[in-house]
């Protein structure tokens, strides 16, 4: 990693390694030598079809899905958005969605499936404030797909485990995507807005097993269906040509660390940092169950309220940025995506053990 500028523990957008920063600003400025930016070259130009035929073939290489029926897109309109193309493309028409229920955007993307039929919330955490992954749920066997999201952005929750189902799992990886191993094949469909781990705001990833999709019988529009993004090579409009470069250059980084395994040893390095001295100082408190704390959003809270201003001063003082947890859950929120260094982990936590000597002085 290059030094950085600040350690920036936000939970987004967009944090990526310095050298992709500084290889995007200069495609925006001079594209490949061409005397053209990356912004005005045709999205139809062979220069630009190289990115995405790049990017859609570097996805399927890092999760190791070539070969077995997936298609990768490049998608606009945030994960949000997906929240709706899922059922969509998936619920059939009268039919049944099974949904688990783990934080404020698994909340959303049950919201948009409603319309659409049936939601089966096969179980919840939201009377504990989404502090834990609910487990030993059943999904319906006539359920068109099972939704869940594999990181809790917001309250630090992860999933470790992903339930065995004959119906289609669908999962919001939009912010643990490419952190760790998994075996990704299990999922029929993977979205993920591109803006923690892979590029700027403003693309979504989708990676989908194309044998699931057109069974609903329903009329999809264009821009919602899966297929005619599929058919059109991901470029069934204007695609969003920024964010994908980006997100290219970035695939490529993380290719030559060394791929998913080699962040992963980097991301639970950082992780055990973290949490062993949230579990140490009796000054912090972690607020999400030990077993299903995320290795991506570490959520914690100063145990008492007037130490806050001291820390708030230290940790900025430190070139931290971003700690402040989510107005939701208060606290402190320390979001350790791909591109945030070991090194960042030790600043934090030599601030945190400097206060405690400090205030127990
Ligand atoms: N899903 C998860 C897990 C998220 O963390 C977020 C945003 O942080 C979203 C969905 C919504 O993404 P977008 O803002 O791209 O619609």
């Amino acid at each position: 990693y290059p030094t950085m500028k600040k350690h920036n523990y936000s939970a987004g957008p967009c944090i990526l390694p310095q050298d992709v920063f500084e290889e995007a600003a200069q495609a925006v400025v001079n594209f490949n030598n061409s005397d053209l930016s990356i912004l005005e070259i045709s999205h139809r130009s062979k220069d630009f079809i190289a990115v995405m035929e790049e990017a859609r073939a570097l996805v399927l290489e890092l999760l190791q899905l070539e070969n077995k029926g997936y298609q990768v897109l490049f998608l606009a309109g945030g994960a949000s958005l997906e929240f709706l193309m899922v059922p969509y493309n998936l619920m059939a028409q009268h039919g049944k969605a099974a949904y688990l229920d783990t934080g404020t955007w698994a909340s959303n993307a049950i919201k948009e499936a409603k319309p659409f039929g049936e939601t089966v919330i096969v179980a919840s955490s939201k009377e504990q404030n989404y502090t834990f992954i609910p487990k030993g749920f059943d999904i319906p066997n006539d359920a068109s797909y099972f939704h869940c999201t594999s990181n809790n952005t917001i309250f630090g929750t992860q999933m470790k485990s992903f339930p065995k189902t004959n119906v289609p799992l669908v999962c919001d990886m939009s912010s643990d995507i490419f952190s760790r191993t998994l075996d990704f094949s299990q999922f029929d469909l993977i979205y993920a807005g591109a803006q923690k781990n892979m590029g700027p705001a403003g693309t979504t990833l989708v990676v989908v097993k194309e044998s699931i999709l057109g069974k609903t019988g329903r009329y999809i529009p264009s821009m919602l269906d899966y297929e005619k993004h599929i058919k059109a090579e991901s470029m069934y409009n204007t695609p969003p040509v920024f964010p994908i470069y980006a997100s290219l250059l970035t695939l490529r980084w993380l290719k030559k660390l060394g791929g998913i395994a080699a962040i992963e040893k980097i991301n639970e390095a950082k992780a055990q940092l973290l949490y062993d001295e949230i579990d140490r100082n009796p000054l912090f408190k972690g607020t999400a169950a030990p077993e299903d704390r995320s290795i991506m959003n570490a959520t914690f809270l100063l145990l008492d309220e007037n130490h806050v201003p001291i820390f708030d001063k230290m940790w900025k003082d430190a070139g931290i940025s971003g700690l402040t947890g989510h107005r939701s859950v208060g606290g402190y929120r320390a979001s350790m995506y791909n591109a945030l260094p070991l090194e960042s982990v030790h600043v934090l936590v030599d601030v945190m053990k400097e206060l405690e000597l400090v205030v127990c002085k």
